[in-house]
């Protein structure tokens, strides 16, 4: 014998009764909604005073400005390795986010992408840095580069001025201007990246020689990377900022 669908079987038809709203509960809804419209506001303002960028408006400004940070390695390789199994990409990761959640904190929007990420061509922001570690020797320092043909060679020089001096002066690392190598002048995601949007890489420092700071020491390292982009972005007309 066929089963009988549940809701057809024993149930009858009931006329759907008006439930009657107590006045009580009307005000409690009412206050509801005001508790909610007090918290909203309160959050603007919060969010006006804690603003370095001048303000609600600059904030909603800032917001649709974008900075892409490239995570070296990730989810192509293991990028260099130290003989105890330490990789470059553990450390790209861990200070791309670190980087990203510093910039988000001034109002910025922020795009980590991983080495080979589609979105690299035509990519469109008002700053582009790419992060690298370099290889597992006992050595010390960073290096900062831009693309070698790089259409605003001007502006992309200050981007590259602002990372050196503010990267420097949070780790104490040395820079090191003479061992760039062409592979960072021509590194695939600068050619990539839309031509309008200022990029560079940095070597963060060696995984031998600054293991302890790049291990130990990643919110120093982050807050290098951060300073340096945000001396950069200050400078920029904030029409521009505001457009992008
Ligand atoms: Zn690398």
């Amino acid at each position: 014998m066929a089963k009988l669908c549940p809701e057809s079987d024993g149930y009858m038809y009931r006329l759907p009764t008006i439930r009657k709203v107590s006045p009580l509960k009307k005000i409690a809804r009412a206050l509801t909604v005001l508790v909610l419209m007090v918290l909203g506001a309160l959050l603007l303002v919060g969010l006006a005073e804690t603003s370095p960028t001048g303000g609600i408006w600059g904030v909603l400004g800032a917001r649709q400005a974008t900075v892409g940070i490239l995570a070296g390695h990730w989810e192509y390789d293991s990028g260099a390795v130290c003989p105890d199994g330490l990789q470059e990409v553990e450390i790209t990761v861990d200070i791309a986010n670190r980087v990203a959640r510093l910039l988000r904190r001034r109002g910025y929007r922020v795009v980590i992408l991983p080495e080979y990420a589609p979105q690299l061509d035509g990519f469109r922001g008002v700053a582009f840095l790419a992060i690298h570690a370099d290889s597992c020797i006992d050595l010390s320092g960073f290096k900062v580069a831009r693309m070698t043909q790089a259409v605003d060679r001007e502006q992309e020089d200050r981007l590259v001025e602002m990372l050196v001096r503010e990267y420097a002066d949070a780790t104490g690392l040395r820079f090191h201007a003479d061992t760039i190598t062409d592979d960072m002048r021509q590194y695939h995601a600068l050619r990539r990246i839309s031509p309008q949007t200022p990029g560079a890489i940095i070597e963060i420092g060696f995984m031998g020689g600054d293991r302890h700071l790049l291990t130990q020491e990643p919110e120093r390292v982050a807050s290098g990377i951060a300073n340096g982009l945000l001396a950069f972005l200050r400078e920029r007309p904030s029409e521009a900022a505001a457009s992008e």
